[in-house]
């Protein structure tokens, strides 16, 4: 099993949730750190807006998804895997997985919480019926996560390629999930190296009008122009279509601001205090939009998880690029 994680680590694949970070090398930390016990952890909280893939993967490819967890168990000699679903996806596919899963020590969990429970120590912390924030890190969950023992999160997608690695059937390709205003809305498995203008073509989603794009998530993700579209997509594989004449971007940024608003812990002032003061910022007639950047690099530098650090990059790039302040 030590030859899959080099065979991980040879085809270059990133985790699919959202940080990109290298898979072989996650894989290889939780296998060389000692430990009585070990977990792995398969993450399908999926709670971004605009991303669906994760569900798209459930819906058709759970074999794939069980096989990849397996291969994790076996290589760590794992006491459990669990299976973290949000509430839709619980419900909705949770018997179909049990069947598959069968014998193997595999527990599907119901997340009770948000958005934040797809962060991975927020998700453990949630496992072990904790209150829902995040974590320090160091240490990472691949030195001490569940019950302080070394565990691999990794997102489904990221099963679902390993599994294809492992049979020597990966194609270097990601989950692409398109939506907004586009003519054929769905999820597509392309080349992850596929620059955005390309992957809009290949699904006919290429629109017809003036528009721009968010990319990575629904709320996190960042504002690309048209002219930017050489690019590759990052993230959790998003693509919302904004068609210029339609979109009210300060609409658009209340929407994302809700968000946050809704989904924040409340556990660091940075992030707690800056959504709210950016949300009342944004009510003014007169928007001053010096103090609104200087509240998103407050954000950006000094919140203490990913969530509230995200909250800068759509707001900043949808004001430079199309309010152009
Ligand atoms: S950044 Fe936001 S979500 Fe993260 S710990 Fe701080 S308040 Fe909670």
């Amino acid at each position: 099993m030590a030859d899959l994680i080099e065979k991980i680590k040879d085809s270059g694949l990133t985790g699919r949730g959202g940080a990109g970070f290298p898979t072989g090398k996650k894989w290889e930390a939780v296998k060389s750190t000692p430990g009585k016990k070990k977990f792995v952890i398969a993450n399908g909280s999926e709670g971004e807006p605009a991303v669906g893939k994760d569900g798209w993967l459930l819906e058709n490819y759970p074999e794939e998804i069980i096989a990849g967890i397996r291969l994790a168990l076996e290589t760590f000699k794992a006491q459990k895997a669990f299976i973290y679903l949000n509430k839709n996806y619980f419900e909705k596919y949770s018997e179909n997985l049990k069947k598959i899963i069968r014998e193997l020590p595999i527990e599907i969990f119901r997340e009770p919480g948000g958005y934040l429970c797809g962060e991975e120590t927020t998700l453990i912390e949630s496992l072990e019926n904790k209150r829902l924030e995040p974590r320090n890190k160091p240490p990472y969950p691949t030195e001490a996560g569940l019950e302080n023992c070394p565990t691999l999160v990794n997102n489904l997608e990221t099963f679902y390629a390993v599994a294809q690695i492992a049979k020597g059937e990966y194609k270097q390709e990601r989950l692409y999930t398109i939506s907004g205003d586009v003519s054929h809305p769905g999820v597509f498995e392309l080349p992850e190296n596929w620059p955005i203008e390309k992957i809009l073509h290949k699904t006919l989603n290429w629109p017809i009008e003036d528009f721009f794009v968010q990319v990575g998530g629904g709320a996190s993700g960042v504002i690309l122009t048209m002219e930017e579209l050489e690019n590759k997509v990052t993230g959790s594989g998003a693509i919302v279509v904004y068609d210029r004449k339609k979109t009210d971007p300060g609409t658009l940024m209340k929407k994302w601001l809700d968000f946050y608003f809704q989904e924040n812990c409340g556990k660091c002032v940075p992030c707690r205090e800056g959504v709210y003061r950016l949300r009342e910022l944004l009510k003014q007639e007169e928007i001053n939009w010096e103090l609104v950047k200087e509240v998103c690099l407050v954000l950006r530098e000094a919140s203490f998880c990913p969530l509230g650090k995200s909250v800068a990059a759509p707001l900043e790039s949808l004001i430079m690029k199309v309010i152009k302040r």
